[in-house]
């Protein structure tokens, strides 16, 4: 029988009365009662709106689609996730919150907590050896780890097959900016290179407690498949991104001599091949062009 995705092997101490599904009620009290003040370090603003937590949850429709839940907290998302009794785990980097969720996930045996740091993890732990078995990732973000968990999760491949995430709003906006935009920069190439992004839905500050000063937006990123392009092309794409972005209002001929440590003359000849305009900046080219561009580049062996 093949071993299944994101199998449950836990123990689990009975539940403390916990009511399924009113992990967003109470939430002070509930901290109150486990002693947590709510860390600004470990990004724990937890949700307290039912129903954004209802809205993430119907984003993952199947129910028995496996899921890997970022920062579960007190299981505002968890508890609606796991009520399907779908595989599900859950990685909690603080102990407290991740030892009363397990409680309170004790109706759900396919749902399991994991203690740690997710930038820790490996997925291939949850999934099993099944190399097809794909999973559906959630997460809360905690702000200060949002770039490391988008990476941890594009780092996955295929394994992923879409990620529902909440982040801050400017986040959301420098990921799906425009090229040329001001909000644009190398971190949008970088996750379009990856993934294609939807912009779902706002969350106020009221949604959370402690309110956080921002607003907040659900994001839907599908990895790309990529069919027509190498891994080597677009790590290669994504290096070049980063030097020809990273310094505005420079042509992307200088930045990319620069950043690569190659001659001008030379650079100029690559972007002509690429069909790449040299005194365009950097910021404005799109995702299709720096592919191109690594093609070319790594067709001449010069990176
Ligand atoms: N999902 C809950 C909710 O929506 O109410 C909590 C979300 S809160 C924004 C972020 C959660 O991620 C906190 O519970 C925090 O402890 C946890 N966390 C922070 N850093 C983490 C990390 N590196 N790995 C796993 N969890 C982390």
């Amino acid at each position: 029988m093949p071993r299944p995705v994101l199998s449950s092997t836990s123990s689990r101490r009975p539940s403390r009365g916990a009511t399924p599904g009113s992990a967003t009620s109470g939430v002070p009290a509930m901290l109150r009662a486990l002693g947590v003040r709510p860390s600004r370090r470990l990004g724990q603003n937890f949700l307290i709106d039912p129903r954004v937590a209802e809205r993430i949850a119907s984003l993952v429709s199947d129910a028995r689609e496996p899921v890997l839940e970022i920062g579960p907290g007190l299981g505002a998302l968890t508890t609606l996730l796991a009520r399907t009794g779908r595989p599900l785990v859950a990685v909690e980097v603080d102990f407290r919150l991740a030892e009363a969720l397990e409680a309170t996930l004790a109706p759900w045996p396919a749902a399991r907590v994991l203690r740690g740091d997710i930038l820790e993890q490996r997925l291939e732990e949850f999934v099993g050896a099944d190399a097809g078995a794909r999973v559906t990732v959630v997460g809360n973000l905690p702000y200060s780890i949002t770039t490391p968990a988008i990476e941890w999760i594009l780092a996955q491949g295929p394994r992923v097959r879409r990620a529902v995430l909440m982040v801050q709003r400017e986040y959301a906006e420098r990921l799906a900016a425009a090229p040329g935009t001001k909000a644009y920069g190398s971190l949008t190439v970088f996750v379009s290179l990856h993934a294609e992004i939807e912009t779902l839905f706002r969350a106020s500050p009221g949604a959370f407690h402690p309110r956080p000063d921002v607003e907040s937006v659900v994001l839907d990123l599908r990895p790309r498949p990529w069919p027509d392009t190498s891994g080597e092309e677009r790590a290669l794409a994504e290096r070049l991104a980063r030097a020809g972005v990273g310094t505005r209002r420079k042509t992307v001929v200088n930045s990319l001599a620069r950043g690569m440590e190659i001659d001008a003359a030379r650079v100029r000849e690559l972007l002509a091949s690429a069909g790449i305009e040299a005194e365009r900046r950097g910021e404005t080219l799109g995702v299709d062009e720096w592919i191109r561009l690594a093609r070319v580049w790594r067709g001449v062996g010069r990176a």
